[in-house]
């Protein structure tokens, strides 16, 4: 793979080897809001190298397919699924990235762009050593699911053809989602079975485990089509937040593990055909105490960086206002309460 970018990696303290680093560094670099330049040029690049691979390469404006079939030249019926946007506010300013401890963030705190940077490196290098699978790159999944939803109202056809959905698109190092929005979206037995395989490969290093707690991406948009639609933790941390950061070692076991799972045995046991019901469909928000909300809310959303002033957005263009009040809604509600008092 080559790079797309100028790398502005400033400076390394711990200097993580893993495969086609160059890529992920100049990706990470680059803001990739929906509907941008910077991700216009990003998604054209990345169309040229995949195509270098002599695998089929569909695109779209939904986004961008590569199938790679199985040895004995059947399909396969595993799809995995990215996003190639980020949720970047508006402008092309690149970042400086730096790496410690082997992990990477923005210098000076920003956005990564690891989600879903690290889905979209994890699958390049995946079609790079020939796994079979089809692998779907979609557009627009934090304005929405652009891109995926897209694809199950104009091709529904084409995603019944798959049993399985894996989206690389979770937060974390050990999840293996079984729900979206409290809606479930793959069997226990699926995710029981997945992460047993990828703590097989990896050596139980991680402890992959089922996880009821997943939060919307691109396979949600596909659940009443494929019966297993998941989510697997790609390593990042904080995502949407000026603290984003991604752990490299974790990318380099997790690819090694994708590479050598056997995704068509995996069990089947979730109906597509039977709408779920979600736990939080009779819940009922008025009823909690302001407090348990807030406290809801903040799970999310890191402490201890919270107290900002308007000093601290001084010299700052829109975007990177943007994407701070984006990321740190607590610390702006706070200094507005300052403010106003
Ligand atoms: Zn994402």
């Amino acid at each position: 793979m080559k790079a797309t970018t100028k790398t502005t990696v400033a400076y390394h303290k711990t200097d993580t080897a893993i495969p086609n680093k160059a890529f992920l560094l100049d990706m990470l670099a680059t803001p990739r809001r929906y509907n941008s330049a910077t991700l216009d040029k990003f998604n054209a690049c990345l169309i040229a190298d995949l195509m270098r691979y002599g695998y089929p390469v569909e695109y779209d404006g939904l986004g961008i397919r590569v199938s790679i079939p199985l040895a004995n030249g059947l399909p396969s019926e595993t799809l995995f699924s990215c996003h190639t946007d980020t949720v970047h506010g508006t402008g092309g300013k690149h970042s400086t990235l730096v790496e410690y401890n082997n992990t990477l963030s923005v210098k000076g705190g920003g956005i990564l762009g690891a989600d879903d940077g690290a889905g979209v490196w994890l699958m390049v290098c995946m079609i790079e050593r020939g796994i079979p699978g089809t692998y779907v790159f979609n557009y627009g999944e934090e304005c929405g699911g652009v891109g995926s939803s897209g694809l199950a109202h104009q091709h529904p056809k084409y995603l019944a053809n798959f049993k399985r959905a894996v989206a690389f698109d979770r937060g974390g190092c050990s999840s293996v989602i079984t729900h979206q929005g409290g809606r479930r979206c793959a069997s226990d037995a699926f995710a029981e079975a997945l992460a047993d395989v990828l703590n097989v490969a990896t050596g139980d290093a991680y402890l992959f485990c089922p996880d009821d707690t997943g939060v919307y991406t691109d396979t949600a948009e596909w659940t009443h089509l494929i019966p297993e639609c998941t989510n697997v933790s790609i390593g990042y941390e904080s995502q949407h937040t000026q603290n984003e950061s991604l752990y490299l070692p974790y990318l380099d076991d997790l690819l090694e593990a994708c590479c050598s799972i056997d995704w068509e045995s995996l069990p089947t046991e979730r109906n597509p055909s039977v709408k779920e019901t979600s736990r939080w469909d009779d819940w009922d928000f008025g009823a909690l105490p302001a407090s348990t909300y807030k406290s809801y809310i903040s799970k999310d959303t890191p402490q201890g960086e919270m107290d900002c002033t308007l000093a601290d957005f001084h010299g700052m263009d829109w975007a990177e206002i943007y994407e701070y009040v984006y990321g740190n809604p607590e610390a702006i509600a706070s200094m507005i309460e300052e403010l106003v008092k």
